[in-house]
């Protein structure tokens, strides 16, 4: 089975569910009861099973974590309670007092507030690179480095990450790559074909795909697996089984909806790109994107997601959002209704006017994350919003 649609549909086949059942049915259990003794101790040291206690793993979790691996081309898969809690674990689980990190300048905001805030106090550093820049990678890994994060596209920029280079660059290390790919999702990237080891998502986004849930997943090979679990079950970041239906739910339609999300993106961006009132517009499809080559040669699509920089600044941005009769002023990304964010509403209430000087807090920057509506719908909602900034 080779077809995207078709796995999403098919894949978690072999799990067993109740006889008959075309939908799985949701197992809304926090126990399961063992025949015997001997069965009891087996199931209770399973790793990523799913019949001894929902933290330890749920039929659910089971049916998810089979689609995903599949999706994604790795051995197993297992599901948390949201990205957070999926990227936390997993660096819990693999490092140790005196390792080090190297991570990305630009990631979903969370991740540094792990790596920065949390971190520190067990003695586990981190260096934080241009993700644009392999040898900026490569110059700062030590021997000590025992993780390599990338994020490709990021937020909010969309800047790309060569995940062939650095994945390459970690592995002479001896360190483990691990790839977040919410923005791109398995159909339009694959990190673990490109030699990433682990690879993560806030399913949140575009997996669930109709912001009704929060939840994470991690891929990758079955042996780091068992490590994540054994800390996993300790962490007890678990997926309440009704939003792991849901999630199983929401990936069935991923590969349909992922494609409309990419025709959205680029129409959009096409489009913005060429009104005046814009002065720059972030997305790895456009051919001015600064990377797109590597963009191009790493994804089969480039998502719904984009940015763009008003010429008016702050006034601008705010009045465009206001302005779109389809996108909702709200957090998040990869549903199926258009949702944008205006960055330095939230910057401005954090840091003072002087430190705001990363592009990525710009005043005039909104990201828009492209829904599954009508292409010409979005177009012409975004052009009209334009136009009206001139009066
Ligand atoms: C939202 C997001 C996260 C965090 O996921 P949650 O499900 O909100 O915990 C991590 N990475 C990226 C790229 C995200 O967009």
């Amino acid at each position: 089975m080779s077809s995207w649609s078709s796995r999403a549909v098919h894949a978690d086949a072999e799990v067993p569910r109740a006889a008959g059942a075309v939908s799985p049915p949701i197992v809304q259990t926090a126990t399961f009861a063992a025949d015997s003794a001997q069965e009891f101790a087996e199931l209770a040291l399973q790793r990523r099973g799913s019949g001894f206690y929902t933290r330890y793993g749920n039929p659910n979790h089971a049916q998810v974590a089979a689609v995903l691996a599949d999706l994604e081309g790795a051995e197993a898969a297992m599901v948390f309670a949201s990205g957070m809690a999926t990227i936390t674990t997993t660096v819990l689980a693999l490092v140790r007092s005196g390792d080090h990190i190297v991570a990305q300048q630009r990631h979903y905001g969370g991740v540094p507030s792990l790596l920065l805030n949390l971190l520190p106090r067990f003695g586990v550093s981190c260096t934080q690179v241009d993700q644009t820049d392999p040898r900026a990678f490569a110059a700062a890994i030590r021997p000590e480095t025992r993780l390599v994060l990338v994020e490709s596209p990021s937020n909010p920029l969309l800047d790309i990450t060569d995940l062939r280079a650095v994945s390459e660059l970690a592995r002479a290390a001896g360190a483990l790559t691990i790839a977040d790919n919410t923005f791109a999702t398995p159909v339009n990237s694959r990190p673990l074909a490109l030699g990433a080891d682990l690879v993560w998502h806030s399913a949140t986004k575009y997996l669930g795909g109709h912001s009704d849930l929060s939840a994470g997943v991690l891929a990758g090979p079955a042996e780091v697996l068992d490590r994540v679990w054994d800390a996993a079950i300790i962490t007890g970041a678990v997926l309440g089984p009704i939003d792991a239906w849901l999630l199983l739910r929401g990936i069935r339609t991923l590969p349909l909806r992922v494609r409309q999300h990419n025709s959205n993106g680029l129409a959009l961006a096409r489009a913005l790109e060429a009104h005046p009132a814009v002065a720059a517009v972030y997305y790895p499809g456009l051919p001015t994107h600064p990377q797109h080559r590597v963009a191009a040669a790493q994804m089969d699509g480039y998502g719904g997601v984009l940015s763009l920089e008003l010429a008016g600044g702050y006034e601008a941005a705010d009045r465009f959002i206001d302005g779109l009769r389809y996108a909702r002023r709200a957090p998040s990304l990869g549903s199926v209704e258009t949702l944008v964010v205006h960055p330095a509403t939230m910057w401005q209430a954090i840091l003072p006017p002087d430190q705001i000087q990363d592009a990525a807090m710009s005043p005039g920057l909104v990201r828009l994350s492209a829904g599954v509506e009508d292409t010409d719908d979005l177009v012409s909602d975004a052009i009209q919003s334009l136009n009206a900034l001139k009066t």
